[in-house]
């Protein structure tokens, strides 16, 4: 077997599985290789009957003493019993629905059984435990890895192939990172790091292997970032000139906020630099990014260049091109709109207004990126919600300008300076770590199942009051069923109206609705034609519904803190009080304790620090942040020392060997090139 040999040529696996297994990105040997566990079950402790620890699964060696009973309870449950002893004790084994079971046990053999141990002396039992012969320790007296699966792929199949994978290929594997480096950091060998990060003899071993394989990828993004950066050092940009902030203040109905002033001056200072921008604005929502991104605009236009802002979604370009409009009126500057739902003539006529430069930012969606738009002297593009956008269709409209123009791109996603250098390692960063002055924080509770009744009560009082209601529902795990998302959200709101709100108004959005239908319903809700609002996470990103003062999450221990801060930024955007309301009925003190954070504070920065610490940065690098390489590690969830070293790491080598042309770099290099290979440009 060789690292590229097709996962179609492994015994068991046929047309259906591989098929399957492409789902998971899986096509050859490395891949699975590379497909690390997400979790790991401690199958390593063996007890006795007698001394099995109530409620904690064990291994038990066992003889089986009897042949194994079938019975049929009814139709579609049959159960399988049979009695097993070791030294001292016996218990009862029953299996559901498990026939094969019968024939698979067989009297007078001994197995070891993975279970929970219930109930006490003779009435000692086990149900649905894995189990196998004595001496096997395949599924038993190991610690097991736990791998993302997909429908008709089960963890033992996984867990076989890739046992399959390390047994033909560990040997052929070769060491990348340079010897020097790997003792300088004390890092395990590759082939150690495979064999142990899937089949780990210890959790010691675990450890080293995952710090290894952490390490080696963020090194790896870490010189592919440098690499982007250097590029873009030795490019030319269009150079603004700095007008006096006050000229622009004027323009503001309010005075800026200190964090304002600060991202605004180093906007100012890298669009006058004559190297192009590539800066990051990451404020909380309602932090004031727009004028930063008006001042931007207003630059660019006072020296002769054009700008041109992309919102994730048509409503979301409607706000900003009311806001922006009014706000840049009186310095004589022409903001047009730019979406899809443009009639043809209309859009022409934006065309033409563009090309001869009559108009100085464009406001829009991805019609921003179709062919028919030509910039007369585009030097500023300002992407919000960066989430959504890829680094390709920033370039996309990029490359309408002649010269490579100024990027910003705007986040309301805070996310911890440290680790934002390294997921947006190629942005410069300013931070609006401070909100304009005059908001009431939004009032937020944690509450249990036997509040309901009270909850919907208050949800009828703000809306007797004139105001909107959102109720956010959990996505549906992978691998559930594709259509349980549309039927929860879709069901709850349907029996919401039917029983609970028969005389309100209630809709519903979920995400494999149309993208048309989506931004339909959430534009009756924002036109206030809907009292509440039920979704899953479709709105975190955002509309901005001033009148919208409630917001619920169901089940909201299933939802990150960053998260549900994001979805509380959904209301508290008028002048009304507002609420968001938890529901869990986990009482885990560590949820408890979590979900807390989110009563306390409303600073996006303290909350996301406190995601960090609690689940580790695997969401954060699981989402794919704006087309940067996908991590593997996102599904480690690594620690933050090892983040930083890796960086420096990076760094020292680049400095003493900035092209990695050392023969002792070259597999670095290969591995660069390989985890940036869908954005090969970088090393242009
Ligand atoms: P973000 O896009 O960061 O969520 P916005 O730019 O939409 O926030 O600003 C939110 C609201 O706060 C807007 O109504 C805006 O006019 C107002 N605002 C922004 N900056 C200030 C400020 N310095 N003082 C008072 N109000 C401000
Ligand atoms: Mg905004």
């Amino acid at each position: 077997m060789k690292l590229d040999t097709p996962i179609g040529e492994f015994p068991g696996v046929g047309q259906v599985r591989q098929r399957a297994l492409e789902r998971l990105g899986l096509r050859t040997a490395e891949d699975l290789l590379r497909h690390f566990p997400r979790d790991y079950e401690d199958r390593t402790k063996l007890c006795t009957i007698a001394q099995a620890p109530e409620g904690e699964s064990v291994c038990v060696r066992a003889l089986v003493a009897e042949t194994p009973r079938l019975s049929r309870i009814r139709k579609g449950l049959e159960l399988t019993k049979v009695r097993v002893v070791d030294d001292f004790t016996s218990m009862t084994v029953t299996f559901f629905n498990q026939s094969y079971v019968k024939d698979a046990l067989r009297p007078g053999e001994s197995y070891v059984f993975y279970g929970k141990v219930e109930g006490y002396g003779r009435a000692r039992q086990m149900t649905n435990p894995v189990f196998e012969r004595e001496g096997a320790a395949r599924f038993t007296g190991r610690i097991m890895p736990v791998y993302s699966l997909t429908h008709g792929i089960s963890n033992n199949l996984l867990a076989g192939l890739t046992q399959r994978a390390l047994e033909g290929c560990l040997e052929q594997v070769e060491e990348t990172l340079p010897p020097a480096l790997r003792q300088e950091h004390a890092l395990a060998a590759l082939p150690f790091s495979w064999q142990h990060i899937h089949f780990p003899g210890s959790f010691e071993e675990l450890a080293l292997a995952r710090r290894r394989l952490i390490f080696e990828e963020l090194f790896y993004l870490s010189c592919g970032l440098a690499f982007l950066n250097k590029r873009r050092g030795a490019e030319s940009g269009p150079v603004f000139s700095p007008g006096p902030a006050e000229d622009f203040d004027a323009l503001l109905p309010f005075s800026p906020t200190g964090a304002q002033r600060r991202a605004m001056a180093e906007l100012a200072a890298d669009t006058s630099s004559g190297r192009p921008m590539n800066r990051l604005l990451q404020g909380d929502v309602g932090s004031g990014k727009t004028a930063v991104a008006a001042y931007g605009a207003w630059l660019a236009r006072k020296s002769g260049f054009q700008s041109a802002l992309m919102a994730p979604t048509e409503i979301l370009a409607h706000q900003h091109y009311t806001t922006l409009s009014s706000l840049l009126a009186p310095a004589g500057m022409k903001v047009a709109l730019l979406t899809g739902s443009l009639k043809a003539a209309e859009k022409k006529k934006v065309y033409a207004a563009l090309e001869s430069g009559e108009i100085d930012l464009a406001v829009g969606t991805h019609a921003l990126l179709s062919e028919g738009v030509v910039f007369s002297r585009l030097g500023l593009v300002v992407t919000d919600e960066q989430h959504r956008f890829g680094v390709e269709q920033r370039a996309a409209l990029a490359a309408k300008a002649a010269l490579r123009p100024h990027v910003l791109v705007m986040s309301a996603t805070p996310i911890p300076r440290t680790l934002a250098l390294i997921i947006y390692g190629d942005l410069d960063i300013s931070v609006l770590d401070e909100l304009p002055p005059g908001r009431t924080p939004v009032a937020t509770y944690l509450v249990g199942e036997d509040k309901r009744q009270r909850m919907y009560g208050f949800v009828r009082k703000l809306v007797g009051e004139g105001r909107q209601a959102y109720i956010v529902c959990p996505m549906v795990e992978e691998g559930e069923e594709a259509t349980a998302e549309l039927k929860a959200v879709t069901a709850y709101a349907q029996q919401l109206q039917a029983q609970v709100f028969p005389d309100l108004r209630v809709a519903f959005v979920h995400g494999k609705m149309k993208a048309k239908e989506k931004e339909a319903v959430m534009a009756s809700f924002a036109a206030g034609q809907v009292d509440v609002l039920v979704s899953t996470t479709v709105i975190e990103v955002g509309v901005d519904v001033p009148n919208a003062a409630l917001m619920i999450v169901e089940n909201a221990e299933r939802f990150g803190l960053s998260q549900l801060h994001q979805l509380r930024g959904r209301v508290g955007r008028g002048k009304h009080q507002s609420y968001c309301v938890l529901i869990s009925e986990n009482k885990t003190p560590e949820t408890l304790e979590r979900l807390k954070v989110m009563t306390q504070t409303t600073d996006g920065f303290r909350i996301s620090e406190e995601d960090l610490k609690a689940r580790g940065p695997g969401d954060f690098f699981g989402k794919r942040q704006h087309g940067l390489p996908q991590l593997r590690i996102s599904d480690l969830a690594g620690d933050m020392r090892v983040l930083k070293e890796a960086q420096q790491a990076a760094e020292e080598l680049l400095r003493s060997d900035p092209a990695l042309e050392q023969p002792e770099n070259r597999r670095v290099l290969d591995q660069v090139r390989r985890l940036f290979a869908e954005n090969p440009d970088i090393f242009n």
